[in-house]
């Protein structure tokens, strides 16, 4: 069983339980060969390597090692107290062509070796076949992973299925659609170790990005073969969970040097740009001497670059590091532009968190399809202006901090990355927390007149700041008289936010008659209704209302199912919530589809009973697909 903790891009922290033990993704198992451990498993273990994978078919073809392991297990055989996969013996398939044993056999000899996790004989693609030669290989895969779905082994084992097709995008599709038919345990991601080679990371991008459309959401997917750290991330960013690393020892062989950049031959290098202990304690001199060593520094920069991952989802800065490892090698830099294109907005709007706790930076122009841009052009027309003229500013020029929209002026910021953005919401991430590049670019000059020009229908006057008419806008300028009259109506303001973040007029039903107060920073802090009570704070470091109990029963007041989590009926489920407990996704029925991981929401009942409220952990997709981990966050519960 499968859970998340922590999400940023389609990139995700979770936990895989295996056989009672846990294994934190993402994750890169160090492959051991069983004829030749040269780092022997514990040692690995002793790196913080707690899961390993090695040859089932290698094991089996060896009658030594077949008779050890029948009967002391695969875990005695290699020595190691960790989770162990296995691999089926696909890749010698990929490699000689033929193995001589049946499907069947291969999984049934898994789990009579007692291996935790285990993969189903598929037939893996070469990239650039032949249409109907990657049909027919796909057709005998998904054959087999049918048979493999009702075997009697599967109870013992957890089964890994493999995502086929070539390089038909189409292919990897359908192989997703029916293999997540049969519920297996994890699913991979396979016959892509020739596109890495070659460096073809746009058409493995793609490959990920297509599978992982149709692969269940509440299962890990692993990314065969990958486990260098240049492109870990990016693989993490599109919703890879776990991979494997022989490079680390066939690296080492090979005199050459693993870092998170590319891989550097060792014997032309004077200087080791590693800290971990084998380059601190050794020295270059030593390691070009030990390929043993060589390859222990490989598996710290493999498992350097997995906790630098886990800590980026942690802060949700995924994309900045992805955006600074791909600018590693031309051809990762293509495969990034290719996934920020545009082409897969959907795809990652739905998984991206609704709020983040790190700035937006802008790295080029692939960042304007990132889904907080995608988001902000929908959210955009939530807000109704507030008045007949428009006052248009360059974002974040000097302006009097009370300077905002009113009954008379609607204010609005212009920005290279967002367009036009209110005044209303100026603090509402990602609006206060993005930092761009200067020069503005010619690309953004036009999207900023276009942006312009679109909302300027929505007025009869037009007044715009003198620099913005360098960007061929043109209005009617900005006197001192019309200056001093661009002081900010509180309640407008409020109607701005609760429009722009839950719908069209859900800021007047939340935030009629209210008054704020404000902090040292000038910003919003505190919402109260008429009669004095705080209904909502405004969280400082993203410009979001955390709603009070008085608030929350204001913004129940939108209409079903806006911002609800409708839980499944269970009496004693509703006391725990009531009673301020968290909700669990398996308890989860429907919910508001605009919901995002860190989306405010209502915990309600089948009869829309309100029972909570809180932090959505995960998006509205997943909530429905996940049968294990939190769902919300409950700040609070509503007694009966
Ligand atoms: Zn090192």
């Amino acid at each position: 069983m499968f859970e998340i903790k922590y999400k940023d891009a389609c990139g995700r922290i979770g936990t895989l339980d295996v056989n009672g033990k846990k294994l934190e993704t993402p994750y890169v198992f160090p492959v051991v060969n069983p004829n030749l451990l040269e780092i022997a498993p514990k040692e690995l273990k002793k790196l913080g390597f707690n899961a390993v994978i090695t040859n089932a078919y290698i094991i089996n073809k060896n009658p030594e090692l077949r008779e050890k392991a029948l009967k002391l297990g695969v875990k005695k055989l290699l020595d190691f107290d960790g989770i162990v996969m296995t691999d089926s013996g696909s890749y010698q398939l990929y490699g000689y062509g033929s193995v001589n044993i049946t499907p069947e056999e291969i999984i049934s000899f898994q789990a009579k070796i007692k291996s935790d996790i285990g993969v189903i004989l598929d037939i893996p693609s070469k990239p650039d076949i032949k249409r109907e030669e990657a049909e027919k290989e796909l057709e005998e895969t998904l054959k087999r992973a049918r048979e493999a779905s009702k075997l009697e082994a599967r109870k013992k084992i957890l089964l890994v299925s493999t995502v086929q097709g070539s390089t038909f995008l189409d292919l990897r599709e359908r192989a997703a659609k029916e293999l997540a038919k049969l519920n297996f345990d994890v699913y991979a991601i396979g016959g892509v170790v020739p596109l890495m080679e070659s460096y073809r990371f746009t058409e493995l991008a793609k490959i990920i990005i297509h599978a992982k459309r149709y692969l269940p959401l509440d299962k890990p997917v692993h990314l065969f073969g990958a486990g260098h750290p240049m492109m870990l991330s990016l693989a993490c960013a599109l919703g890879c969970d776990l991979f494997d690393s022989a490079s680390y020892s066939l690296y080492a062989k090979d005199g050459r040097y693993i870092t998170e950049h590319g891989t550097l031959h060792v014997s032309e290098m004077n200087y080791a740009p590693c800290n971990c202990p084998i380059c601190s304690g050794h020295g270059l001199k030593e390691i070009k001497e030990d390929s043993k060593l060589l390859a222990l520094h490989n598996l710290y920069a493999i498992k350097g670059e997995i906790e630098r991952i886990k800590e980026a989802i942690n802060q949700n800065s995924l994309w900045n590091l992805v955006g600074q490892r791909c600018r590693a090698h031309p051809k990762l830099l293509e495969a990034l532009n290719a996934v920020l294109s545009g082409e897969y907005e959907k795809n990652f709007e739905e998984m991206e968190p609704a709020t983040k706790s790190s700035a937006f930076f802008y790295f080029g122009k692939g960042c304007m399809h990132r889904a907080e841009v995608v988001r902000h052009a929908e959210r955009l027309k939530n807000i109704t202006p507030s008045a007949k003229s428009l006052v248009l500013l360059p974002y974040r020029q000097y302006y009097p901090s009370k300077t905002g929209s009113n009954e008379k002026y609607s204010v609005c910021y212009l920005s290279p990355i967002f367009g036009i953005i209110p005044s209303e919401v100026e603090e509402v991430y990602p609006l206060a927390q993005h930092i761009f590049t200067l020069p503005i670019e010619e690309y953004q000059k036009h999207m900023m007149k276009r942006a312009a020009y679109e909302y300027m229908k929505n007025f009869s006057h037009v007044f715009i700041h003198n620099s913005l008419r360098e960007l061929g806008i043109e209005g009617e300028e900005i006197t001192s008289d019309v200056q001093k009259e661009l002081v900010r109506n509180d309640e407008i303001k409020l109607f701005g936010i609760g429009d722009y973040l839950f719908g069209k007029g859900a800021g007047k039903i939340i935030f009629e008659n209210c008054t704020v107060k404000y902090a040292k920073t000038k910003k919003m802090r505190q919402v109260f209704d008429k009669k004095r009570n705080l209904i909502a704070t405004i969280r400082a470091s993203d410009g979001i209302p955390i709603f009070t109990k008085q608030g929350t029963l204001k913004l129940k007041k939108l209409k079903f199912p806006r911002s609800r989590v409708v839980l499944k009926k269970d009496e004693e489920v509703e006391n725990f919530i009531r009673k301020g407990k968290n909700v669990f996704a398996k308890f989860v029925k429907d919910c508001d589809s605009d919901i995002r991981a860190g989306s405010e929401v209502l915990v309600v009942n089948e009869k829309d009973e309100l029972l909570g409220y809180g932090k959505a952990v995960l998006g509205a997709r997943e909530m429905l697909a996940f049968e294990r981990g939190m769902a919300v966050e409950v700040r609070f519960g509503f007694e009966d």
